[in-house]
């Protein structure tokens, strides 16, 4: 049975600034709030915008995180990030950076300084995963997916391909390993190519069009709007009308229930002052 659509979201009429280097169109939470969409969190996306040459780079200094995992999925130009725990690197196109924040981290992403130099298209989306409370306390950690490492399916017909970043598509798996069932991936499809797959019924599901305009389930979805499905049915087809490209999304909710204060994200409020008294006496390191 075809996963039943609930609503084709537009995109917001304006951005968010986040930092000066993330442009960013908000869908999760947007309207549709946590609890409908658990696990996730957050997904905002940074829309092709075309950065001038900078010599100082843009971004978003140093900020905490703490009880949820930050994916984040580079399409046009490159971000580097640094940690309280020591590590940094590189996102450049193709690339997921996939970091569990879990016990608690600072953090600070910046366009990459070659890029920044250079100037040009920039287009990202950051998307925030929650935690089941078990695993909020995890130390912190990244998966570093490189394009090359994704989960590849070369669709029939010259219709496209898909890269599995995480969860399983028609059999392949993607790399990133995750602490409650989740699917991310990639969907590019040729002019008039076509994809069909499942995602299990109680996964709350969404995709995101990044670009081109899109038939999902026999109803058009413009380029930049989002789609939210219901938990009905498992079936999706996606036929591209030109060169396309979607982010699907889905996963098991996490039933629990959900306080977030910016960057912290807990299952009490008490959790969320404790988190604050934390950061505030250095308990997340230095960066
Ligand atoms: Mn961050």
């Amino acid at each position: 049975m075809n996963k039943q659509i609930g609503s084709i979201i537009p995109r917001p009429s304006r951005p968010n600034m986040v930092g000066d280097g993330f442009r960013v169109f908000n869908f999760i939470p947007g309207g549709i709030g946590q609890q409908r969409i658990s696990p996730f969190l957050m997904l905002d996306f940074a829309a092709e915008h075309n950065f001038s040459p900078s010599e100082r780079e843009r971004g978003v200094d140093v900020h905490p995180h703490k009880g949820f995992e930050t994916v984040t999925i580079a399409y046009k130009g490159s971000v580097a990030h640094h940690d309280s725990a020591g590590n940094s690197g590189v996102i450049n196109p193709g690339d997921v950076q996939w970091m569990t924040a879990g016990a608690g981290i600072l953090h600070k992403e910046f366009h990459e300084k070659e890029y920044s130099r250079k100037g040009g298209p920039f287009e990202m989306v950051q998307l925030w995963v929650n935690l089941p409370k078990k695993y909020k306390s995890e130390a912190p950690h990244y998966q570093a997916l490189t394009a090359e490492g994704m989960g590849k399916v070369k669709l029939a017909d010259n219709a496209g391909q898909v890269n599995v970043i995480a969860g399983i598509f028609n059999g392949v798996k993607g790399p990133a390993q995750t602490y409650t069932p989740v699917n991310l991936f990639d969907i590019k499809l040729n002019k008039g190519g076509e994809v069909s797959f499942s995602v299990p019924e109680d996964h709350n599901t969404a995709l995101l069009v990044i670009d081109g305009t899109i038939d999902v389930n026999g109803q058009s979805a413009p380029r930049h709007s989002f789609v939210l499905f219901e938990n009905q049915g498992e079936d999706i087809t996606i036929r591209g009308w030109e060169n396309s490209v979607v982010l699907l999304l889905s996963g098991t909710p996490i039933d629990e229930p959900i306080v977030s204060y910016g960057p912290f994200v807990m299952n009490t409020q008490e959790e969320i002052y404790q988190a604050i008294r934390d950061y505030q006496h250095g308990k997340f390191g230095v960066l």
